[in-house]
């Protein structure tokens, strides 16, 4: 079942202008990613646990490839999405933007690895809802962020100082100028 859904997904995401595939497991993410690092020299990532649960900085860095951390300037940037419609809308919240803005500007390649678990069959809210629900008050208990959710598991639109979702971005379409391609992979990757 969640191949199908994988794959309709993909069908959504080409609609929206972006390349995309599926990637049956983890080990056919890693190998797809590790193709298109393939020709690169420096290759950036956005904090992304999908990207650390797959161990591609190590990978990457084994190969003699140039990591870099929140640079807009790199040959590949990685991330994942906090949450993904259905439909093929991919939706990120950052605490500084900087992840959001490589994702729209400056890397010569973005390559998104979502796993399936990031889905949602429903619109915007349904997203946001995920992702205030799923993504937020993990990343505040690892990062040690001091906010309500980090302790109660629970969003409450706060004002605290280490709120971590302050930018929202959607992309309703591939952005004009970037090549970009979405691996959605048939597995629970990140949170
Ligand atoms: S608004 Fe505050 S409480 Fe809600 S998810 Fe974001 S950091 Fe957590």
């Amino acid at each position: 079942m969640s191949k199908e859904i994988c794959q309709k997904l993909v069908e959504a995401l080409l609609k929206r202008g972006f390349e995309a595939e599926v990637a049956a497991n983890e080990a056919e993410a890693v190998a797809i990613v590790m193709a298109e690092a393939a020709d690169v020299k420096s290759v950036g990532w956005g904090g992304s646990e999908t990207v650390k649960a797959l161990g591609l900085r190590e990978k990457l860095a084994e190969c003699g490839k140039e990591i870099r951390d929140h640079e807009l300037q790199m040959d590949l940037f990685l991330l994942s999405a906090n949450a993904v419609t259905l439909d093929g809308r991919i939706v990120n919240i950052d605490g500084r933007g900087n992840r959001i803005a490589a994702s729209i500007a400056g890397p010569g390649r973005v390559v998104y690895i979502i796993g399936r678990n990031k889905i949602v069959d429903g619109g915007l809210d349904d997203a946001i809802a995920r992702i205030k629900k799923y993504a937020c008050p993990p990343n505040c208990v690892r990062l040690g962020k001091k906010t309500p959710c980090a302790a109660t598991g629970i969003c409450a639109d706060c004002d605290s100082p280490d709120r971590i979702c302050k930018v929202m971005a959607v992309f309703d379409r591939k952005p004009t100028g970037i090549s970009a391609k979405v691996i959605v992979v048939d597995a629970d990757l990140g949170y």
